[in-house]
């Protein structure tokens, strides 16, 4: 593998310049819905809403798949890691089996979306792997619940991996897209049924009432409702941003390895998750994982070294093409989070804690919010993913998930310095030093060196500054 430092890019991104959109010029009047975020699940969103007729504006702070979606894995997969065990733990047979239900419907919409729009699929089987003998007990636990939950795995002893494994529970048929030719198909498809796509305009604002939309160039437009498909919610009220946890993790891609048949993912934590990609005609090694709490690595840049360094124990061979970083939300009961928000006058929508695996969950949420608009009937599932916040484990969850800020609060307080402060709620920043950015351990908002929003719920620059594209 190369040992010089390679660009912080997207596989997904490199590629010419596509042709942006700033609809929102020719627009006049209100609209029945305006979707905030032009990754996967607002754009889903907006054209299941505009294929119904209805006046849709999508707007987008950066461009179209710029954050987590133009920087997943993206396996389309019903088998999530260790997910189904996880939940089992704490919920009911029943929820759980709704949840898969859900990622179904999202796995089938994509499955169906790429098909009929020429996205590139690749087929595959998908794995969770116990990479050592401690890790066999939490792979025989998702075995177990993928059955309970009525998918059909199979348990392998061996994989035919260059590296160490203890036994792997495999679920046939399952496959990835490619994720920004599939943002650029929904982008295309909006379109084509009316709705309207508007890239580099950050939302700053949402009226209580939900009606009244405000963009970063003080701009103001009316609505019936609003969608904040932000990857974590932007607006305060309803204090969902306090209720999910930022995680970032790392991904390298090498060429001139032998990638694995199976999209797999270790059963330990932090995991390490592989998979193969063909482009170009060539067969390329994605490699990810050793995530945490944003803004709570002491650095960033060993992360990096270290999954580099597992490349290169198993995979000497191969030579580095792509490497980049991106984070994803996830809820203290790992369920995630979609529907009205709590003190949102029944007028505004979220769509969060995909907890890595939004390729599937993103989709079923747009069926499910949109659903919710159009007034038709909710699938049976929708009750499961939403907002909830009462229960006792949910509390107790939501405890943990504080006590874990306020302990990174302190340290960061400890080390003070001339550190920044975010802009959306005053956490001390802390400097990144594999991208040169500044993170918030709170809640998850990062900023560019000019101080500009990257992505969280933070809708202002750091001091004086321009957005991460230079808008
Ligand atoms: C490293 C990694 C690997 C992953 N791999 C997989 C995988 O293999 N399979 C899988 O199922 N899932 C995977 N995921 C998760 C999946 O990619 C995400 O859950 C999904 O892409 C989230 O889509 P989204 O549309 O909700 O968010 P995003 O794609 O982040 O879109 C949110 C959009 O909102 C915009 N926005 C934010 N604030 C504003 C504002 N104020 N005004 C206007 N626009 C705004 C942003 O710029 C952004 O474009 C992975 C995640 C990570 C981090």
């Amino acid at each position: 593998m190369g040992t010089t430092p390679c660009m912080t890019q997207s596989l997904w991104h490199d590629r010419p310049e596509p042709k942006r959109y700033t609809d929102v010029h020719t627009a006049e009047g209100a609209f029945d819905d305006v979707v905030v975020g032009a990754g996967l699940t607002g754009l889903t969103t907006g054209l299941l809403l505009a294929r119904a007729g209805r006046r849709v504006l999508v707007l987008e702070a950066r461009h179209r798949g710029a954050v987590t979606t133009g920087h997943t894995t993206a396996k389309v997969s019903l088998l999530q890691g260790t997910k189904l065990s996880r939940m089992r733990r704490h919920h009911s047979e029943r929820l759980v089996s709704d949840y898969v239900d859900a990622n179904r419907e999202g796995q089938a919409w994509v499955s169906r979306f790429a098909e009929d729009h020429g996205v590139a699929v690749e087929r595959r089987p998908a794995a969770t792997y116990a990479a050592t003998g401690a890790e066999l007990k939490a792979a025989l636990a998702e075995h177990e619940a993928a059955i309970a939950a009525g998918l059909p795995v199979r348990w392998h002893e061996r994989l035919d991996l260059p590296f160490p494994h203890a036994g792997a529970t495999v679920l046939e048929d399952q496959f990835a897209v490619h994720p920004m030719q599939l943002v650029d198909a929904l982008a295309e498809d909006l379109r084509a049924h009316g709705g309207l796509l508007h890239e580099g305009s950050r939302v700053t604002d949402v009226s209580w009432d939900g009606r009244r939309v405000t963009m970063d160039d003080a701009r103001e437009l009316s609505t019936s409702n609003v969608i904040l498909a932000t990857g974590t919610p932007i607006l305060d009220r309803g204090l969902v941003f306090s209720k999910v946890e930022a995680h970032r993790s790392y991904v390298l891609v090498m060429s001139g390895a032998v990638p694995p048949r199976e999209m797999l993912l270790s059963a330990g934590s932090p995991g390490v998750s592989l998979r193969g990609v063909v482009q170009g005609g060539e067969d390329l090694l994605m490699i990810g994982g050793l995530g945490h709490v944003v803004g709570r690595s002491e650095s960033e840049r060993a992360r990096v070294g270290e999954l580099r360094s597992w490349a290169r124990e198993f995979y000497p061979e191969a030579l580095l093409t792509h490497s980049w970083s991106a984070q994803d939300y996830s809820t203290p009961d790992g369920v995630p989070y979609v529907g009205l928000l709590p003190r949102g006058r029944s007028r505004i929508y979220v769509a969060t804690g995909f907890d890595k695996w939004g390729m599937t969950n993103a989709v079923a949420a747009a069926l499910a919010i949109s659903a919710e608009i159009l007034g038709d009937v909710p699938p049976g599932w929708q009750q499961a993913l939403r907002p909830r916040l009462t229960g006792p484990r949910q509390m107790v969850g939501l405890a943990q998930l504080n006590a874990r800020v306020g302990v990174a609060v302190c340290r960061n307080l400890g080390g003070l310095g001339r550190r920044p402060l975010c802009s959306h709620l005053g956490g001390v920043l802390r400097f990144n030093d594999s991208e040169g950015t500044w993170d918030c351990p709170l809640h998850g908002s990062r900023f560019a060196a000019d101080g500009s929003v990257i992505e969280g719920p933070a809708t202002r620059a750091i001091g004086r500054g321009r957005d991460a594209d230079g808008n």
